[in-house]
């Protein structure tokens, strides 16, 4: 295992229930360090860009509403494995199937809207964090 960088988002569905602190203190505890944190509103169309690995999938449209529907926050986050290690804490796509104790289980209301995003694997974390951050940026 090896330190890497990760992004996280915090979905609207979260931000307006308040859980921004909640989720960003889990983080902490998990043991990541927060290297970059904004709150913003994407678009429509950054929102369809942000996920245009799924343009295909049936729910795209829906999706994208939801992901522009209110403001997000994006998270640039420092761990050891933290791509694989931050998807565990945010537990699986369908709370449903979300291992009890993940922010998913606790916070999500059904598997569009389930409060979080974490990069999936080095490549897409690397592209991901650089749609939000500049890395002369981070602290
Ligand atoms: N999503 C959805 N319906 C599905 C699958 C996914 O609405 O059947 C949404 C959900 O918000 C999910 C996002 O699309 O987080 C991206 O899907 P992905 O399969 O990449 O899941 P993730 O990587 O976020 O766990
Ligand atoms: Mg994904």
């Amino acid at each position: 295992m090896a330190i890497e960088r990760t992004l996280g988002m915090i979905k609207p569905d979260a931000v307006s229930r308040g859980l921004i602190g909640k989720i960003v203190g889990r983080y902490e505890e998990e043991g990541f360090t927060i290297l970059g944190m904004r709150v913003l509103r994407l678009s429509k169309r950054q929102a369809e860009a942000f996920y245009a690995v799924h343009s295909e999938r049936p729910f795209y449209g829906s999706l994208t509403d939801m992901m522009s529907s209110g403001p997000i926050v994006a998270l640039a986050l420092e761990r050891e494995d933290a791509i694989a290690g931050l998807r565990a804490v945010m537990g699986a796509t369908n709370p449903e199937e979300a291992a009890e104790g993940t922010i998913r289980a606790m916070h999500a209301l059904d598997i569009e809207r389930n409060s979080v995003h974490g990069s999936d694997a080095p490549e897409t974390a690397a592209v991901e964090l650089r749609f939000f951050f500049r890395e002369s940026e981070f602290i």
